[in-house]
């Protein structure tokens, strides 16, 4: 492998626009020098932390690290104190890139710090590792099942995922990119900054979502948008009320959700008003992208899609035996294999060796069921959203999906609590779209029973003024035991 930017680093264009964040933008040359003048300075680093706040200093500082062949470590700014000293401590940066003027918590007062500035240039952009074992980022997971932990990625990894979605999306230098997500995470930053970067194509980062930013990029040009599920119930929300957003959404050539199951209330509300079916994809900080609908294939709500080129999925059952055929019911945890995959986690040989099978499958902790036509389904986490009732195993994501169809719900997670009779009861956690009348647990539950079946009637009802959610907007399940 030689280069992860081929239009970085082979005569760069000018004229051709590589990313814009606000009002500042950067053409393919002016990165390439910019990128450069950091790469020139971080080469001999071994990891780099990088201060990522949602602005063109973060994305330059993580191509310029990764021109270097250095490892970018990217630190989310809303860290808490201890959060981001654990992070400090197990990932030992040599050095830390921000933004001028940014002011850096006293954690990182040891670290030398250097300023990011985007106009600097050098004549000549490095870019040759033959090596792709090369460590290219540690990106730390969400901690929504525990501590954070840091997943090695190589620079191998990088290019599997992103020319598999290029595959599946046919994504292009043509495309640009509706980027409103952080950039300390996969999502915004492999998928939504590296990715259009390694095409040839163009990021327009939003700094803030809004669904007027995203109607006005839309309507401009921008050809894909990726968002988080919290990101499309605001645009299901607004669409009655925003005219341009219904145009924008209708035009875009492909609309991606990932980092959380998309409501399939939500999904088809958008299609409803837009004619547009949202994509969903599957993945995680260890294995990059596992699955999606591919673009020119049929997006059906609830679904992430077919293993992408070169990723080996199989679901295995308690037993340990992986699923032979595929009937849509039976559930097992998925498993992968590929060249998308992280190497390690980092300092914790322990959680390495515990996340793979003998024969080198990465275990997800993730339950699905396949359809026979190989369309994968998320029933949700091992850890948290399978609730053993009654003799059935339940996952929770059908359960808040019948939920969100009631119209007096605005939010749901579902989750099981000990229970002398069942083993567990299934526990409601509501947002009721009017305070003043919360609907109650006998409609719930009837309307859950309707839809799904009755064992699957909800058992408790909690009232919440609002979901405990992370910075990508996923439900901290593990923080609903704390309101009992
Ligand atoms: P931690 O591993 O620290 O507990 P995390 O698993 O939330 O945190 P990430 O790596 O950011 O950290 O998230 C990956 C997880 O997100 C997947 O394992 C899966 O549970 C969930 N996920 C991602 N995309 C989807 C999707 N389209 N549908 C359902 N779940 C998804
Ligand atoms: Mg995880």
């Amino acid at each position: 492998m030689s280069t992860l930017f081929p239009a970085l680093t082979r005569d760069p264009a000018p004229d051709r626009p590589a990313l814009r964040f606000g009002d500042r933008s950067l053409s393919y040359a002016e990165l390439a020098a910019a990128g450069g003048a950091v790469a020139d300075r971080v080469r001999a680093a071994r990891r780099v932390a990088v201060w990522a706040t949602p602005t063109l200093e973060t994305a330059v500082g993580v191509v310029g690290v990764l021109l270097a062949g250095v490892a970018a470590v990217p630190l989310n700014p809303r860290s808490g104190d201890q959060e981001l000293g654990h992070i400090l401590r197990d990932s030992a940066p040599e050095l830390v890139l921000a933004a001028p003027g940014d002011a850096l918590p006293g954690a990182l007062d040891d670290i030398e710090r250097y300023d990011i500035d985007v106009r600097e240039t050098v004549d000549r952009t490095p870019d040759d590792h033959p090596d792709p074992e090369t460590p290219a980022l540690v990106v730390y997971t969400s901690g929504t099942t525990g501590p954070p932990k840091g997943a090695v990625i190589p620079r191998r990894a990088l290019a599997a995922t992103l020319d598999a979605l290029a595959d599946a999306w046919q994504w292009t230098g043509d495309d640009v990119l509706v980027h409103g997500l952080p950039l300390f995470h996969v999502h915004g930053l492999v998928l939504g900054v590296l990715g259009p970067l390694r095409r040839g194509g163009a990021v327009r980062h939003l700094g803030r979502f809004s669904t007027e930013g995203v109607a006005r990029e839309l309507n401009d040009g921008a050809t894909m948008l990726f968002g988080v599920p919290t990101m499309y119930h605001r645009i299901a929300e607004a669409l009655p009320h925003e005219p341009a957003l219904v145009k924008g959404l209708s035009t875009a050539r492909l609309l991606v959700s990932g980092s959380a199951a998309l409501p399939v209330h939500d999904h088809e509300r958008i299609a409803a008003a837009t004619g547009r079916r949202v994509i969903e994809r599957y993945g995680m900080t260890e294995t990059l992208m596992n699955t999606s609908v591919r673009a020119d294939g049929e997006a059906r709500a609830g679904t992430v899609g077919v293993p992408l080129p070169g990723v080996e999925l199989r679901l295995v059952e308690e037993d340990g035996a992986p699923l032979t055929s595929y009937d849509g019911e039976t559930v097992g945890e998925v498993q992968v294999r590929g060249d998308n995959l992280f190497t390690e986690y980092l300092n914790r040989p322990d959680a390495t060796a515990a996340a793979f099978t003998a024969d080198g499958w990465f275990r997800t902790g993730d339950m699905a069921v396949r359809e026979a036509d190989g369309y994968v389904r998320i029933v949700g986490r091992k850890a948290t959203d399978l609730i053993k009732s009654g003799g059935y195993k339940i996952g929770a994501g059908e359960i808040e999906n019948a939920l969100l169809e009631h119209p007096g719900v605005r939010e749901a997670a579902v989750t099981g609590e000990p229970d002398p009779d069942l083993g567990e009861r299934i526990v409601a956690w509501v947002v009721a779209a009017d305070p003043q009348a919360p609907p109650g647990l006998e409609e719930l539950a009837d309307h859950v029973a309707r839809r799904l079946a009755p064992h699957k009637r909800p058992r408790v009802l909690r009232h919440l003024d609002a979901l405990p959610r992370n910075d990508m907007g996923k439900i901290m399940k593990r923080a609903l035991g704390e309101h009992v």
